[in-house]
Parts: C-alpha cells; structure tokens; sequence
C-alpha cells in the first residue's frame, strides 16, 4: 500500500474515540502508519483512495487472550465435551509432540484467522515449550503476517510426579523459565509508541507454577517494565483448588504476589466476588474476558456488568482454538453482549458498548494509549466492514456489526499496511500456510 491514504465515503465511522464520535458519510487520511485526520471532506494530492462506500469503518479489534498454538487442536474428539481439568488432562500428551513448526506455522493461522475477523492486535500466551519450541516461533509469525503482538512468555513447573496437572515433560524448571523470559524481553520487546512487538511475562496459572515463580515473575516484571498476564478464578474447580492448596480466594493469592495492578491483566475471572472486583477495580487491574471459551468449557458467565459498572478494565479475548474453537474476534464481542443478556437483561450491553470492549477496552488492558480508536496521532488499525452484502443489509444503523454481520472484514490496515483486502489474507500466502497445517496436523495424528 501507499504510504499515504485516504479512506472516502464511509457509510459511517464509529470512532470510538473520547467523545465517541460517529461520521456519517466519513473520511479517514493516513500517513506512514498513523491516522492524520478524520472527518468529511478531506483531500490529498498524495493519497491513494480506499473507497468507504457501503461501510463501516472501527478501529481494529484487540484480542487481550489467545493461545495461538491452539489453531493444531480443535475439536479435539476427548476434549469436546470435558470440562477445565479434563480437557487439559487430554489436550498435553498431544502438546507434548509440538516442536518449532508447529508453533510458528498453527500461529500463522490463527493470527490469519482473527485478522479476518477485524483484529489488529493480540496478545498470546504461550506456556509450553516441547521440542525447542520457543516464543521466537510466534514471533515470527507475527511479524509475518503483519498484526500486532503481545507474546507473553509462559511456563509451567509443577508437573504430575510433584501433584501438578500437566505430564512431567512440559514443565520446565523455574529457573529457567525466568532466564528465557529474560532473554525475550531483552530481544524482541519495544516499550514505543506504534510497538509491533511486546513481550510480557505469563506462568500459565496458580495450579501449575509454585508461589515463589508467582511472585519472582511479577519482581522480573517490574524490573523490565513489561506487563504480567496469567488465568484466574476460570470456574469452581479453579476456586476450589485455590481455597483447598492456597487457603485463599485467586484474588487473595494474585493480590499477595504483586499481581494486581495496572500492569496485570488476568484471563477469564468468571467467578470473581464483590470484592475481588473492587480490589481489580482499584487497583487498576485488567480482566481478558473470554465468552465463547466460558462457554464451550461451561465454566459460568463473567460478571462483566458488575466488573464495568465497578470501574474495571475489562477486554475481550478469543482464548485458544482448543476451546472455542474459532478465533473470530467480532463473533466473540457478539457473544459478550448476548452473555451479558442472558444474565442482566436485554438493556444491559449495547453492541457499542460491546464494541468499546473490544477496541477501547482492549487497549486499556494491553497499556496501550495508541491504539483502540481513530483519532489524529493513533497508530492506523483500522477494520472496514462491507454492510451492503447479505449478512447485514436491510440494516438500519451501525449496531448491526454485532447484532446481524459481517464476520468477515473487508479491509484491514494494522500501522497502514493492508493485511487484509477483500477479505483476503495479502501479506503471506495462505495456500501454503494451510498445506502446512495439514501436514502438521496428520502427523500429529498419525502419532
Ligand atoms: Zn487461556
């Protein structure tokens, strides 16, 4: 793409930025990445012209929780219908086989997967590192394809033989889960304004690290000045577990260990309590919020109603493709406001409010000031949607984006490149990509 370009016409922008304006009839100039005015009427000599006709126009979604590895293992027949523990139990022995390839090649897929569906930027957890897997390999991936990304360095160290829930040969020492941590954030996380990559620090959950990893990761953190990420309080086996091995509830335990603040964003926080809200509230702590995986796992609804209404940062997360299975970020930002239906009633999240999760909100979660909104100096991420084609004609206004369609983006730009055009992947070759996911996956089968 040209480097400078104007987005012409728009049907309406919903900008989501601090006034929460809506253009009808809007233009978007962009130059060498970033958005240098919204509005009507613009004009550049210079501008290559995306034309808006028929569209809407957000800023990119932001996925706050992914396992990107995940794309090789979905409909996993033995994990369909487990609940959380079950389903891990059966999902590691086929984990363990995975080795660099894997890794690089089920993450180019599932960033292409949510690119499609509108999302500029995720973040991903990896916590297992079978083979010589490393985080390099979705680094890779991304960089590839074009999308932002937050990788955060996982690791589990408390394996069966020590009463811990994964096999003995994806735990790694906690030595040297600090080290690689080290080594990641040294290479690859750049704390700038318009970063592509960050890297974060992420033990997979309190039932698979020990205390003393918990609180040495946050120290290991703050020393860099890179966020923390983990899973809390996911469902009642999680609760159950913290109060029986902890002799608390996960807030207790997260708050003990330097995991509550503005630097921290924990996934799922399904069950948390009055006060485990306020004390995220406070505290400035984020919340990935992850309903189609609450859902598929039957872990509960999040109460995320109570969590906004309370001040808390809440963003939404497709989690990984091993209990979703689709890593379609504005099918998920649906979900959210349905979910929140179901328990509150129908006038209790607005699809905009729903979508300000899913850009505003994400970008809060992330430490990200910006993207997650278009305004003159943000970084150009920028979603069109084609509302003329048949999921959503008929429409009368914007909210149709989650209330009718389209799952698909038309246009996405991640820093002014164009990912996606027409709905296709332009940036790395599909074809090819899933020849080798299919190579990949009848190998795993085949054992
Ligand atoms: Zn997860």
């Amino acid at each position: 793409m040209h480097r400078c370009f104007l987005i012409r016409n728009a049907d309406v922008i919903l900008t989501m930025d601090d006034g929460r304006q809506e253009i009808k009839g809007g233009d978007i100039l962009v130059r060498d990445g970033v958005i240098e005015a919204v509005g009507q009427g613009l004009y550049d000599d210079d501008a290559q012209i995306v034309d808006g006709r028929g569209c809407l126009v957000t800023p990119g979604l932001i996925n706050t929780h992914h396992h990107l590895y995940q794309t090789l293992t979905r409909a996993v027949p033995g994990a369909q219908d487990a609940l959380l523990f079950g389903w891990l139990k059966t999902l590691y022995p086929i984990w363990a086989k995975f080795g660099p390839d894997h890794m690089r090649v089920s993450a180019m897929v599932g960033l292409a997967e949510l690119a499609l569906s509108g999302c500029s930027t995720t973040s991903d957890h990896l916590y297992l590192y079978p083979n010589g897997a490393r985080l390099d390999d979705t680094i890779d991936a991304a960089k590839a394809i074009g999308l932002r990304l937050h990788a955060t360095r996982g690791g589990m160290s408390i394996g069966e033989s020590a009463g811990g829930l994964p096999p003995d040969s994806l735990v790694e020492r906690e030595e040297d889960i600090l080290n690689d941590c080290i080594r990641v954030i040294d290479a690859f996380h750049d704390p700038n304004p318009g970063a592509m990559i960050r890297v974060g620090v992420a033990p997979c959950s309190p039932f698979s690290v020990s205390r003393d990893l918990m609180r040495d990761a946050a120290i290991l953190a703050r020393d860099k000045g890179v966020m923390m990420h983990t899973h809390l309080a996911e469902n009642d086996e999680d609760i159950a577990y913290s109060l029986e091995k902890f002799g608390c509830r996960p807030g207790q335990y997260a708050e003990d260990l330097g995991w509550t603040g503005p630097d921290v964003w924990h996934a799922h926080c399904v069950k948390l309590d009055v006060s485990e809200i306020e004390l995220f509230a406070k505290t400035g702590t984020g919340v990935a919020h992850c309903p189609c995986s609450n859902c598929r796992l039957g872990s509960g609804v999040a109460p995320v109603r109570a969590m906004r209404d309370a001040g808390v940062n809440v963003g939404l997360g497709v989690d990984g493709s091993a209990s979703n299975d689709i890593g379609n970020l504005v099918a998920e930002a649906r979900m959210a406001m349905l979910l929140q239906r179901v328990t509150y009633g129908a006038d209790k999240m607005s699809p905009r409010e729903a979508l300000e999760i899913a850009t505003r909100g994400g970008a809060k979660v992330l430490g990200r000031d910006d993207i997650g909104q278009l305004a003159p100096g943000l970084r150009a991420d920028i979603a069109i949607w084609d509302m003329s084609d048949v999921e959503a004609s008929g429409s009368w206004d914007p909210a149709a984006l989650l209330l009718a369609g389209p799952m698909v983006v038309k246009h996405l730009f991640v820093e002014g490149r164009h990912v996606v055009s027409d709905s296709w992947i332009t940036t790395i070759n599909m074809e090819t990509t899933l020849a080798s996911q299919a190579r990949l996956l009848k190998g795993l089968m085949d054992g």
